[in-house]
């Protein structure tokens, strides 16, 4: 078979620890609107907008018309030492919808060169190498960020030259604080972040980097007000806070356009990707000026802010806000979170269902008890699968299906894709009972 010659090449040239989501992974060849399908002429629902990466759908028109007429210019990319009027336009937007005083913009090719970027400016601003970040974090994987990520299955190295404390507060489900009730959690989380400081630290440390809804993480979501509690702890010992807005950007919690906003903090740093460019690979940060020139050596991205990338992410944004998609992620994902808990309420695989806008995480547990059940993901991916959606995965122990959407999704394939999620897990759990 094609697809399965295809593969048996991806294994002889790349590497084993390269993520792959099915045993047999499909291979992609067109997209329109929500839907994806593959080199065998199958359609799929794609319930993972690629890896949040295609944040409004496949094959948009006016993403498609911006790219064309930047290629159409003979300019793909020649040098960011040049003047690039895409690029400054999307940096006076971002800087603007960020909310940051006298914000700076700095662009990058992906999520993990954005955080290495904010971690670079927090620690020459701060004279500090310490850094604290969430458990059960993912921040990308080069060094600072193997670091802070606090999820040694993704944490690919442990050598850094950062000095990394991790605190509690991004996954309640299974940790020591998770009957408590919202305020005492709040109050918990901040005590452990007064004792690691206290105990872990040499007290100056750089900055704080959190996931406002952790992704890799498996869609753990912090009670709001939470960073605001431990924004008030940083501010004593002058430590800044990043935002990691890579998977909760661009409006996709629904309420808000940053997930942080949702604690009524204002960071001083955020970083971002992923969705930004609809599928071009674009990411990079948004900072307080102050701390944007830290650096005073050169420093440039080769294609970080390239042409053809600015000129798609522009679009993006465009159409994010003429289709006001934001409320669409709010409407389709409350829909979405409250049929998947009505669906599921007897089903004994399913320990939580949680969920803010289209970031809706199913965490599996074997059947009579709370044990994560990893093998209970796998089921339900190859189940979905067949039945034509695509979901994501993850978790620390990769025990948690991830469903995160185009904001584009419509009311029927909310419906849709609910009806074959809830067959899939009821056909799991038949098979594991
Ligand atoms: N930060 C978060 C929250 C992420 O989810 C990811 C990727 O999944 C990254 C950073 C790293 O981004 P990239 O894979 O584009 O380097």
């Amino acid at each position: 078979m094609a697809h399965a010659e295809l593969l048996a090449r991806h294994r002889a040239v790349m590497p084993a620890w390269l993520t792959l989501y099915y045993d047999e992974p499909i291979e992609i060849t067109r997209g329109s609107g929500r839907r994806v399908e593959d080199a065998e002429g199958r359609s799929y629902l794609d319930f993972f907008a690629g890896i949040l990466t295609n944040a409004i759908g496949y094959d948009i028109a006016e993403i498609n018309e911006a790219i064309t007429a930047q290629v159409a210019k003979g300019v793909l990319h020649t040098s960011t030492l040049y003047l690039i009027r895409s690029q400054v336009e999307l940096a006076e937007r971002i800087a603007r919808l960020s909310g940051i005083p006298d914000a700076k913009v700095f662009f990058t090719n992906s999520g993990t060169e954005a955080n290495e970027t904010a971690l670079m400016l927090a620690t020459q601003h701060r004279r500090s190498n310490q850094v604290l970040a969430l458990r059960n974090s993912y921040h990308g994987r080069a060094f600072g960020t193997v670091a802070i990520t606090g999820n040694r299955g993704w944490s690919a190295t442990s050598l850094s030259p950062l000095q990394v404390s991790h605190v509690h507060g991004g996954y309640r489900y299974r940790s020591p604080f998770r009957h408590l009730s919202d305020a005492d959690y709040v109050d918990a989380c901040v005590a452990d972040l007064r004792d690691v400081l206290a105990t872990a630290t040499a007290g100056d440390v750089a900055c704080m980097v959190v996931e406002p809804v952790q992704g890799v993480g498996g869609f753990a979501i912090p009670p709001r007000g939470l960073f605001a509690a431990f924004r008030e702890v940083l501010d004593e010992h002058g430590i800044l806070l990043v935002s990691d807005e890579v998977q909760t950007g661009w409006g996709r919690t629904g309420d808000h356009f940053w997930g942080i906003q949702a604690h009524g903090v204002v960071p001083d740093a955020m970083t971002f990707a992923k969705g930004l460019g609809n599928g071009l690979a674009i990411g990079g940060v948004v900072a307080r000026g102050e701390l944007m020139d830290a650096i005073t050596a050169h420093s440039l991205s080769t294609f970080g802010g390239n042409p053809l990338a600015t000129a798609g992410a522009v679009a993006m944004l465009d159409y994010l806000e003429n289709h006001d998609l934001q409320a669409n992620a709010a409407k389709q994902g409350t829909r979405l979170l409250a049929g998947l808990r009505a669906a599921t309420e007897r089903n004994e695989i399913v320990g939580e269902v949680r969920g803010v806008g289209l970031m809706i995480g199913v965490e599996l547990v074997e059947p009579g008890g709370d044990a994560p059940s990893p093998r209970a993901a796998a089921r339900v991916l190859e189940e979905t699968r067949a039945r034509g959606l695509l979901v994501g995965r993850g978790g620390l122990h990769g025990n948690v299906v991830r469903l995160a959407p185009p904001m584009t999704l419509t009311d029927d394939e909310t419906e849709e894709g609910l009806a074959a999620l809830t067959a899939a897990l009821e056909s799991t759990r038949q098979e594991m009972t």
